[in-house]
């Protein structure tokens, strides 16, 4: 397969080629861990699960590692702990075990490596003193800048002139910058204020410096695919480039940089600072479905534009997506007791999401594949189909949950206000098999048409009664 990215470098679609294709290295910017994550900020992290289920599946399981890290060490992390009046590691874990659970119900795998900025700090004082040593960095009332004017290629990335970038940038006019595009490394620590030791005082880093570290340490100098939301082009990715092009020996630094257009509300950014936003786990909180039958349906309407784009939240996309994938389950509902033929790939599938990572497409072929499973007959063409289902339904991280979780999968309640669980529902089909075999006919229909009217259907086959929701 030819794997075909959009490289935010480039501008352009290109081939992905790999440096090595026995050790293929990406690295996705990670989560801030000081509050829990909002769907948008959901979406990097489906999207790039994706993209490390096709590297996998093209270069072997063994010759990748996603490198996804944890933002232990932030102001906004200084700042929540001391509202809420905990200590930042307690901060930091708690979050991170909301994060690593959300994730998860989204169908999102733990990357192969997970390193966490706090771990990294001397790491990024030897940075920082390389780019002191190398002139491209400088003390200033302890503080450590980058000197952006000493990097001619700065602003090639995001393909920014001086002015936008400094504009872009929002960087604070303090006086102890040599120039206003000048960007912080590391910052003072003042009295208590959580710090560590270093050359320059007491102090702590700045975002930029942690990524640039925690890839070398990770990936090394130079890989492969360096990835994230588009709002982080500039100007985090902008000076990642500049720390790590200018304090290594090997100046490639990420070779395709991929981005994930935004999630949007009514058309704007799903954002903390606009309050447009619901959690990850509102959203399965509401869910009447179990956690990870509503997880996929959110990971669906998450694949089902294409990554680039915006991807406009509304309640329609997500009634489709669970429409959608119920034709899914039901083609394997359908398939029951078929072994799938799993020499099968399915090549559609692979042939959209090496193009750019076209989910959407993608998808398209899954429902079809369905379909086409539901008009099936002969019994090899059923394992062909089957086998595909399964093998492009991992591709996507879709169609994995359990027939029975997906058909009666409710967290307690599966009939609406009165609540019947699906306990219940059984003792009630016992009962009307009980009514059926005692010629009470009029109580067997009223089993069934009261279990209707709350959301039910009864399926009778030789094999007995099984129940799935309308
Ligand atoms: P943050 O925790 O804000 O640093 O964001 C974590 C990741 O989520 C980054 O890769 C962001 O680019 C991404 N992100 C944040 N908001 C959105 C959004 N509305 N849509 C898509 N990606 C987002
Ligand atoms: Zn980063």
């Amino acid at each position: 397969m030819t794997i075909k990215l959009y490289n935010t470098a480039k501008r352009e679609v290109e081939t992905f080629v790999p440096r090595d294709p026995k050790n293929v290295g990406m690295y996705v910017c990670g989560p801030t861990v000081y509050d829990t994550a909002h769907i948008g900020n959901a979406r990097p992290a489906v999207i790039f699960d994706v993209l490390a289920r096709l590297l996998r599946a093209e270069y072997g399981a063994d010759h990748v590692t996603y490198v996804r890290n944890i933002t232990d060490v932030e102001d906004k992390i200084i700042d929540r702990a001391a509202e809420r009046g905990i200590s930042i590691e307690e901060l930091t874990t708690e979050t991170t075990a909301q994060y690593h659970a959300d994730m998860a119900a989204l169908g999102v795998g733990l990357p192969d490596r997970e390193p966490k900025a706090t771990e990294h700090i001397q790491g990024m004082i030897d940075m920082i003193q390389t780019l002191i040593e190398k002139g491209h960095a400088y003390e200033a009332e302890g503080h450590v800048l980058f000197d952006v004017p000493s990097m001619p290629d700065y602003g090639k990335l995001s393909g920014r002139n001086r002015d936008e970038m400094i504009e872009g940038a929002r960087v604070e006019v303090a006086p102890y910058k040599k120039d206003p595009a000048d960007f912080v490394l590391w910052k003072p620590s003042p009295g208590d204020m959580h710090g560590w030791a270093s050359p320059w005082g007491k102090g702590r880093p700045g975002w930029h410096i942690e990524c640039s570290v925690m890839s070398k340490a990770e990936l090394g100098e130079a890989f492969d695919i360096h990835g994230g939301g588009r709002d982080l082009i500039f100007p985090h990715h902008e000076n990642e480039v500049a720390q790590s092009c200018c304090a290594n020996d090997d100046k490639t630094f990420a070779r395709y940089w991929v981005h994930n257009g935004f999630l949007t509300v009514d058309g704007k950014k799903m954002s903390k600072s606009l309050g447009n936003f619901f959690t990850v786990r509102d959203v399965l909180d509401k869910s009447t479905r179990l956690e990870g039958c509503a997880g996929e349906i959110y990971r669906f309407v998450l694949l089902n534009t294409d990554y680039r784009k915006p991807l406009n939240w509304t309640e329609d996309g997500v009634l489709n997506a669970e429409n959608s994938l119920d034709t899914i389950y039901t083609a394997l509902k359908s398939l029951e007791g078929i072994e799938a033929d799993t020499s099968q790939v399915a090549d559609g599938i692979i042939h959209h999401l090496s193009n750019d990572m076209d989910t959407p497409f993608a998808i398209k072929e899954l429902i079809a594949i369905a379909k086409e499973a539901n008009k099936a007959s002969d019994d090899d063409e059923k394992a062909r189909l089957k086998g595909l289902l399964f093998s492009g339904g991992n591709l996507l991280g879709l169609a994995q949950q359990s027939l029975d979780d997906w058909f009666k999968g409710s967290k307690n309640s599966v009939g609406g206000a009165d609540g019947l669980s699906g306990e219940d529902i059984d003792n009630l089909i016992v009962e009307r098999v009980d009514a059926k075999k005692n010629k009470n006919f009029a109580r067997a229909d009223e089993i069934r048409d009261s279990l209707k009217d709350q959301g039910i259907i009864l399926e009778d086959s030789p094999q007995g009664t099984t129940w799935k929701r309308a």
